[in-house]
């Protein structure tokens, strides 16, 4: 382990004064995404506020325009092979399932290597949330690391066999 750095912080939600924190003013609109910020976080808008709210992209849109992830999960080993699409399935659903309450929790790519799989996440819990869902379901083995002043927590998840 090397200095500064963390492990096992698996489970906390760390705090990013880079995006996630900044204050917009009421009734931004994300252009990208049509999320808008309102009561001070940004929200799926069912009802849009009358008059032409300003225009700035939600922290999500920021991250996938300037591909810079919050979460990073690598996915090796020999089990990964065999289930691929079934794994990649488990990923997606957690997406879809945390947007619906946070939206600004998305996968930002999935890239498929030889005999790797990573998954870019807009946030360090969501990539947290993946790699437990697939060691849940899948066993294997889980770590995640989270170097101290680095907004990015990256999450390992292998099984051979
Ligand atoms: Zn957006």
């Amino acid at each position: 382990m090397r200095e500064g750095e963390k492990r096992g912080t698996v489970g906390k939600e760390s705090a990013n004064p880079y995006f996630e924190n900044q204050k917009y003013p009421e009734h931004t609109l994300c252009p990208r995404c049509g999320l808008v910020y309102r009561h001070g976080r940004w929200q799926v808008d069912s009802a849009p506020a009358p008059g032409s709210p300003q225009k700035n992209h939600c922290p999500a849109c920021r991250r996938e325009i300037e591909r810079y992830p919050g979460g990073l999960v690598y996915l090796r080993g020999g089990y990964l092979m065999k289930h691929h699409q079934e794994i990649l399935n488990i990923a997606r659903n957690q997406a879809s399932s945390a947007a619906a309450a946070r939206p600004l929790q998305r996968i930002m790519w999935i890239e498929e290597g030889e005999d790797e799989v990573e998954i870019a996440t807009t946030n360090g819990h969501l990539a947290l949330r993946i790699g437990r869902a697939i060691e849940s379901a899948c066993k294997g083995d889980l770590t995640s690391k989270h170097a101290a002043g680095d907004q990015l927590v990256r999450v390992y998840w292998n099984r051979e066999g």
